[in-house]
């Protein structure tokens, strides 16, 4: 037996890694699976290149609790060490490893969530021992070693009578740790880690009802056995071809990776690149509503099959992080600060190439099968919508497959909008003016009014719309969005005909201080606008600029502080109505109040603004005047 001490220049390097990232304590078994994993890789491959003679039979990796004493074991039939590998590798080389680790991370690690996620390697394995044993045996001939050490640079190494191939760690776990030992606590650790590690893994046993055999008797009992039970899935459908797959092996892997997701995804897209970059990996389009911040952290990063980290922000734009699925990739470094990830070029690369396989998925679905897209078009517009917002690139792949829908349910691409409204709907400077409305239900009133008009009204209704709008008029020529019942809305549209006025402008002049004496208190500004004697008597429009600025200052947008900005309304009152003509004659003061009132309580009503107190005047002035 040898014993020596690890030549360490940080003399208390072990408290510093138990202490390293606490909360990711739980790391050391996924890097000592990972370690297990590469040894029986290793003696795969020097088998196939016939270094290796015989038969290597089914490998496997297999983790084991000893409750009592106190122990978990992780054992693999990989290529082993001889005894100066352990003293190369485990001694030296390991330990430089995680001592370089500790002294470059330990003061960012705190502030960079990412750095947890990188492994100390078979260090790691102090986090949570009080003394960590190797048992290994190698694949050349010589004898099996024993390699202990109790956490302080002392070790001791000696030879062992292990006579398979392969190496077994043993943790004693200490007493701060003692959940290792619970089934449950490691169980949850290898199917987060470990779910789709490449070499099966072996936890426990299981039990298995046989099937019964056809001519069995009518009260047969079904057998049950025990078995192996293994917890991963060794290949995982990403790492198969994409021809090889067919829609249900991709629908079934998302059953795999969410299994308590009941809806199925809306359709997938497979990641395969190997230059310049390593990249694998399926992306699924769930249904998404409008609550983006709930949807993240949905895609899972792996690297070659063992589970990094569930958030993938920095490694993917932040508008594909509302998707769901796996992106594996070893040329992803993770021992970075997720700002310094944001400025790498490899991962800017991963980053650009899967925008692009995400446009042109987008872009081949629509063309194969639009009308499916538009079904569709529901559920995945805040990707798009957000996409286009906040990466050029996607803004302008987005133009063949971005949909605009009207509250009538047709859908248009931006171009055929633009051709199908360019001879009705321009204003007087021959701009474009796109109708829209945010809420089909509330602005139903005005919907209807301008779709009696002839104009297409568009139904945009995510929360980001106001900055995509402003998008959109800032990069196309000569157009502009207002909202239904935006301040000038329809009337801004240039009419082959102006709509006369009925009222003169002797009796516009009279009529205006009327109306505003009575509604002075909604603080409204009152406007005369001579429209459809249709058309309700007063309309209550926002300024669609002041509305927009509200909005944009909601969602977080605009950068600029204006308070708690009251609502502004215009109160349009049109002088070719009945009832307007009526308030103009009507001799008494009471009944012209009330008249004016009950008008503009329509007008709220239709806005959905009529509440409380208000709303019961309401209803008790229109039973008067039905009286
Ligand atoms: P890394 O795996 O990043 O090289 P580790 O600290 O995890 O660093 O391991 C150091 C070395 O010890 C490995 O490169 C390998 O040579 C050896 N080793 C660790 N675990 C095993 C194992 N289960 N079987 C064979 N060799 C191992």
């Amino acid at each position: 037996m040898s014993t020596g001490k690890i030549n360490v220049a940080v003399e208390n390097i072990f408290p510093l890694i138990k202490k390293f990232l606490y909360s990711d304590h739980e790391i050391f078994l996924r890097e000592l699976i990972s370690n297990a994993t590469d040894a029986t890789t290793k003696l795969q491959h020097l088998s196939s290149l016939g270094e290796i003679k015989g038969d290597l039979g089914a490998q496997h990796i297999e983790i084991k609790i000893d409750k009592k004493g106190k122990k978990l074991h992780v054992i693999d039939q990989g290529i082993g060490m001889t005894e100066e590998e352990v003293q190369k590798y485990i001694n030296e080389v390991a330990f430089s490893g995680a001592e370089e680790f500790l002294e470059q991370y330990k003061d960012s690690a705190k502030d960079s969530g990412i750095i947890g996620h990188f492994g100390l390697g078979f260090y790691s394995a102090f986090m949570v021992s009080e003394k960590v044993e190797i048992i290994t045996k190698s694949h050349k001939d010589g004898p099996a070693s024993r390699w202990v050490c109790d956490g302080s640079p002392e070790y001791t190494l000696e030879l062992a009578d292990k006579t398979t191939r392969g190496t077994e760690i043993i943790l004693h776990i200490d007493k701060d740790s003692k959940e290792f030992l619970e089934e449950a606590r490691i169980n949850e650790l290898l199917n987060k880690y470990n779910k789709f590690m490449p070499i099966p893994i072996k936890f426990g046993t299981r039990e298995e009802t046989l099937p019964l055999p056809k001519d069995a008797a009518k009260d047969a009992k079904a057998e049950t056995i025990t078995v192996d039970n293994f917890i991963n899935n060794p290949d995982p459908a990403w790492t198969k071809k994409p021809a090889d797959l067919k829609e249900d092996d991709y629908k079934s892997f998302y059953r795999e990776l969410y299994p308590m997701q009941f809806e199925e995804p809306l359709f997938n897209i497979h990641l395969n690149v190997d230059y310049p970059f390593n990249l694998t990996g399926i992306l699924y389009f769930p249904k998404l509503n409008n609550d983006l911040n709930v949807q993240k952290d949905r895609i899972q990063l792996y690297q070659n099959q063992v589970f990094v980290t569930d958030n993938v922000e920095g490694i993917v734009p932040e508008f594909l992080t509302l998707l769901r699925g796996v992106i594996d990739s070893p040329d992803i470094p993770l021992n970075v600060s997720r700002s310094y990830l944001q400025a790498d070029g490899a991962v800017k690369k991963i980053s650009n190439y899967i925008t692009k396989k995400v446009a042109d998925k987008l872009s081949s679905l629509f063309k194969k099968d639009r009308k499916g897209f538009e079904e569709k078009w529901n559920d995945i517009k805040v990707v798009i919508e957000y996409g286009m917002l906040s990466e050029d690139k996607f803004f302008d792949k987005a133009e063949s497959f971005a949909l605009f829908p009207t509250t009538d349910g047709e859908f248009f691409t931006f171009k055929e909008l633009q051709e199908t409204i360019k001879d009705t709907q321009t204003d007087k400077d021959d701009k474009l003016i796109i109708l829209y409305a945010s809420n089909a239900e509330d602005q139903h009133s005005y919907i209807t009014q301008a779709k009696n008009k002839g104009y297409k009204v568009l139904l945009l209704d995510s929360p980001i719309i106001g900055h995509l709008i402003q998008k959109l008029e800032g990069s196309k020529e000569n157009i502009s969005f207002v909202r239904v019942d935006g301040d000038t809305a329809e009337n801004l549209i240039k009419k082959e005909e102006a709509t006369l006025s009925k009222l003169s402008e002797k009796e516009q002049e009279d009529l205006k201080p009327i109306i505003e004496a009575v509604v002075k208190e909604g603080g409204y500004t009152v406007q005369l606008e001579a429209m459809d004697s249709q058309a309700l008597p007063f309309v209550l429009t926002q300024p669609e600029f002041m509305r927009r600025m509200k909005e944009m200052q909601q969602t977080g947008g605009g950068g600029m502080m204006m308070g708690n900005m009251p609502d502004m309304y215009n109160l349009v009152v049109n002088t070719n109505h009945e009832l307007t003509n009526e308030i103009l004659t009507t001799k008494t003061e009471k009944k012209r109040v009330r008249l004016i009132q009950q008008a503009l309580d329509l007008a709220k009503l239709s806005q959905n603004l009529l509440k409380g107190e208000a709303l019961t005047q309401f209803i008790q002035r229109s039973v008067d005047l039905i009286k």
